[in-house]
């Protein structure tokens, strides 16, 4: 298992001593490549040289390339830049621009570009089918080439023809499909101590490859399941819908918690204790965003489209409306905060990145929120532990803070979008001396609410009533037998913000 740093512990790296005869080791070494060198090549070309393979990563943004031979990653990610570091000075993982030398050197080639969304919302592929494009016709010997992104069913068995068609060595260049299921800010863990290994083939060959490739892991543990190419293609993006869905559920829950004057913390919490549900992905609150999640699941709708499963089509749809639906929500929120209009109002915002743990920006819902916020007139000081400059660039008009405290000078109210945990820690009496009034959204779910209460604060967090009312008043409860009326009914959330 890897630790926090992403060393594998109990196993050095060094080859396991052989089990057969001198000079034999259990996990030879394999010359791969990694095309593209984004979130998802970096990492992996630096944990497959941890494995103890030797291993080029491929970019064609020299400035990558370049950043990455300094031993330097462009994110921010848990423990990667120590273990490229150490790969590089170990001489197992070198970087370049030329597909000439990287079909030289591999026996398989994993595709790491990115697969970004077009205007209509499917899978823009033309850089897989680039990366393709410029291997094939280099590919003179018996090779793998292995897909990781993700892609919509059907792409790699068109990309597998296409590859046999232009290489050189015809039907002896294969394809597999190897999607990646890693979470950025556990990127290095997760692909040192992945919970499963997926390999789509064609031919046993492929799969015996792979098995060459991950053996370390399979030694210690993972399971490698392996299938065919539009099943292995299919398993991502199902996974990601499924988790989206399940997201979208409980934010559901809590718009009807709001109507109804009902605490969707509590609703989750009960749900959560059902085995079969379960607590991952079911905390309510601003809803999914990221690289992948939001991106993948619009690709999976437009591919069920041209299927004709418009069951998927419907359901994928619903999952994005509720979730976007959650930032217009916590807008709307920030507004009644702010007593009933964000014009000219000072608004602190912590949390940038679409979620702790990660610098990245790309279809972060704080960053919608604070789009929406600026559009409506308030002014916006915005803190985050890592994000701020990836964010400074796609939403100039915010006001960095260096420090939450800075951010929450003279503010109106004070939103809580990404959930760092260094947030938990904040001292609310410490900040009530700062703001101008004392009001906070918590959007993620993630404060202590009576700590802040306690300091003075009004505290919100959407789809929950007032909680701490409604303790109260369980507390004060009658007698059995005289009725009640509902304790929460009109301090829901659905009512507006008390300042
Ligand atoms: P990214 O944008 O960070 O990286 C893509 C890289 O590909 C860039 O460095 C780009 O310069 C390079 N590239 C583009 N065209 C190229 C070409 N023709 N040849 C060589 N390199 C080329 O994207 P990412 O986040 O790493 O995602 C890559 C894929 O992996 C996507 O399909 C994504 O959905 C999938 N994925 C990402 C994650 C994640 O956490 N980021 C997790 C699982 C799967």
């Amino acid at each position: 298992m890897p630790d926090r740093t992403g060393h594998l512990t109990g196993q050095s790296g060094s080859p396991v001593p052989p089990g057969k005869g001198a000079g034999q080791t259990r996990f030879p070494p394999m010359r791969l490549t990694v095309i593209g060198t984004g979130y998802l090549g970096l990492t992996h070309a630096v944990c497959l040289a941890e494995l103890g393979h030797e291993v080029i990563g491929l970019d064609v943004d020299a400035d990558k390339v370049a950043l990455a031979r300094d031993g330097a990653v462009p994110f921010f990610e848990w423990g990667l830049e120590p273990l490229l570091r150490k790969n590089l000075d170990a001489g197992r993982l070198q970087f370049t621009t030329s597909f000439a030398e990287a079909a030289e050197f591999g026996d398989v080639h994993f595709l790491c570009v990115g697969t970004p969304q077009t205007v209509s919302g499917s899978a823009d592929l033309r850089y897989v089918f680039a990366a393709a494009d410029a291997l094939a016709p280099r590919l003179r010997r018996p090779s793998l080439v292995v897909g990781k992104s993700t892609v919509p069913v059907g792409t790699a068995r068109s990309l597998a023809a296409r590859i046999r068609e232009r290489a050189p060595a015809g039907g002896e260049a294969a394809l597999a499909w190897n999607p990646e299921f890693l979470r950025e800010g556990f990127a290095v863990e997760d692909s040192l101590s992945p919970g499963r290994l997926v390999f789509g083939v064609t031919a046993e060959q492929s799969a015996r490859l792979l098995r060459q490739v991950y053996a370390k892991l399979l030694a210690n543990g993972t399971p490698a399941l392996v299938m065919d190419l539009e099943t292995a293609e299919l398993v991502k993006v199902a996974a990601n819908a499924f988790l989206a869905t399940k997201i979208s559920f409980i934010n559901a829950m809590a718009e009807i918690c709001e109507k109804a004057g009902a605490d969707v913390v509590r609703l989750a919490d009960a749900l959560a204790r059902d085995e079969r549900i379960g607590k991952h992905f079911l905390t309510p609150g601003l809803g999914f965003g990221g690289g992948c999640l939001p991106k993948d699941i619009r690709a999976f709708q437009c591919a069920a489209r041209e299927l004709g499963v418009e069951s998927v089509v419907r359901l994928l749809g619903e999952v994005d409306a509720v979730n976007l639906g959650r930032r217009s929500r916590v807008t709307e929120l920030a507004r009644a905060a702010a007593g009933g209009t964000l014009s000219g109002r000072r608004i602190a915002v912590l949390g940038l990145a679409f979620k702790p743990g990660s610098d990245d920006v790309r279809d972060s819902p704080s960053l919608h929120v604070c789009g929406q916020l600026l559009r409506e007139g308030a002014q916006v000081a915005a803190h985050d532990p890592v994000a701020m400059r990836n964010a400074a660039r796609i939403q100039p008009d915010l006001r960095y803070a260096d420090s939450v405290s800075e951010a929450a000078a003279n503010a109106d109210a004070v939103l809580h979008l990404t959930e760092w945990a260094e947030y938990r820690l904040i001292d609310p009496a410490v900040l009530a001396a700062v703001v101008a009034h004392r009001r906070i959204i918590d959007a993620r779910c993630a404060l202590d609410e009576a700590a802040w209460r306690s300091a003075g604060w009004s505290f919100r967090v959407p789809g929950r009533g007032d909680c701490l009312l409604l303790d109260r008043q369980l507390r004060t409860a009658p007698p059995r037998g005289r009725a009640v009326s509902s304790p929460v009914r009109g301090v829901g959330c659905g009512a507006s913000v008390t300042p």
